[in-house]
């Protein structure tokens, strides 16, 4: 399906109407009144924003289903109380369906890739595959050592990579993900380094998420969890560090120097009592951050303009300062932070890109009078907005419509099958 866009807004500060066109999934420069060699749908999207999709580049995604349980716990309570207690008992079919209600929210409030780490990869790819979302999908590896679970862990990595990797017409990609350096030893974190060099992908790993981790690797190895990860060579390929709240000077210098995608989760991380990750710190030394939601369990929500919302008033009023997180900065963050990782070019909206695109009805009364776009989306755009989504150039999204998944079905099943693993 070939489209042209009309009469849009686009996230720069013209109020003047801007033209787009799709053609073969990807943007193309299209005069939008001329004639042209191959037939287009022509939509007038006169009140609308058009951005490209955000990026989630932290997620659980099938913990959407424990959204409101164990609200009001620590990490380690939560954890080891609630949440892997019934993770237990998820079948292959439970993470299907409560990977595409997280999809579904997903998509819902504007969010077009995530960067996803469970277990079960075959069932949550088969629901990104339906979807028609994007993703890089990880298995989260825990073991000791490689005698204890460790290498079979790293088999079933491998096998994910082997079957999904650059699948779903290259919309799918895998990563290695050794779930933390508290629950991976040191040989697991060696061979998850070996192989994402041996298949070119990139690493995912939870990093320096609360002050007890830091402290405890500390004391254990003295060295901080960003430290020992270097000196392992993990951040020697492509990689996402969730997290990131307790880092030093030098842990900083090192996320910066090695291009490492640190995935700010700004809500999960308050809603936890864990902390708040110096962000403008990371950005002046030159890191490059992105956000996440981390799961649904502790957030509650998968909604990205909600993180870039906590992102730019936890910092303001932590530091005492309104000028930190520009409304700009902090889109950049929710759009463009996680593109390197998927290997999509630095520009969403250049020619030849892959049509991944949002439209945010700009119409509202919470979002009239209109200036700026990226103040608008940062400071009063909400997830209701969101009227459309496009990835690849299909509608997975129109005109609040999910196209791709049954909306009614999904909610249903995962009601169903809590019931069941709860009792
Ligand atoms: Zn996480």
């Amino acid at each position: 399906m070939n489209t042209r866009f009309h009469n849009i807004r686009l996230l720069n500060d013209s109020l003047s109407p801007a033209s787009l066109a799709i053609r073969d999934g990807r943007l193309a420069q299209e005069d939008p009144h001329g004639p042209s060699s191959v037939a287009f749908e022509d939509i007038d999207g006169a009140g609308k924003l058009v951005i490209p999709g955000f990026i989630n580049t932290h997620t659980h995604l099938a913990m959407a289903a424990f959204r409101g349980l164990a609200d009001d716990v620590p990490l380690s309570v939560w954890l080891n109380e609630t949440i892997w207690p019934l993770e237990g008992r998820l079948t292959p079919e439970d993470v299907y369906w409560c990977t595409l209600l997280g999809i579904a929210e997903g998509i819902r409030s504007g969010t077009t890739a995530f960067v996803d780490m469970y277990f079960h990869l075959d069932e949550i790819a088969r629901a990104v595959e339906e979807s028609g979302v994007r993703a890089l999908l990880s298995y989260g590896m825990i073991a000791p050592s490689l005698a204890d679970r460790g290498r079979s862990e790293l088999d079933i990595t491998a096998a994910a990579i082997e079957r999904w990797h650059e699948s779903a017409n290259g919309r799918i990609h895998v990563a290695v993900a050794p779930h933390a350096v508290y629950t991976c030893g040191e040989d697991v974190i060696r061979g998850a380094v070996e192989l994402t060099h041996s298949y070119s992908v990139p690493l995912h790993i939870h990093v320096s998420e609360t002050r007890s981790e830091v402290e405890n690797w500390k004391a254990q190895t003295g060295k901080t969890p960003v430290s020992y990860l270097e000196s392992l060579q993990a951040f020697s390929v492509p990689a996402v560090a969730a997290h990131c709240v307790h880092v030093s000077d030098d842990d900083i210098a090192i996320l910066a120097e090695r291009n490492v995608t640190v995935a700010h989760c700004p809500k999960s991380n308050a809603k936890l009592g864990s902390g708040i990750a110096p962000i403008p710190q990371l950005q002046n030394a030159g890191a490059r951050v992105a956000l996440g939601t981390d799961g649904a369990a502790s957030n509650n929500r998968l909604d990205l303009l909600e993180e870039a919302r906590a992102a730019w008033l936890l910092q303001r009023a932590h530091h005492e300062d309104a000028s930190l997180i520009s409304s700009d900065a902090c889109i950049s963050m929710a759009v463009d932070g996680g593109r390197v990782v998927f290997g999509l070019p630095e520009d969403g909206l250049s020619d030849g890109a892959p049509a991944d695109l949002v439209f945010f009805d700009t119409t509202g009364l919470h979002t009239t009078p209109q200036h700026r776009s990226a103040a608008m989306l940062a400071y009063a755009s909400q997830a209701g907005d969101v009227t459309d989504v496009y990835v690849d150039g299909k509608p997975l999204l129109k005109n609040g419509e999910l196209l791709t998944i049954d909306e009614e079905r999904v909610k249903s099943e995962v009601q169903r099958l809590l019931h069941r693993i709860k009792d």
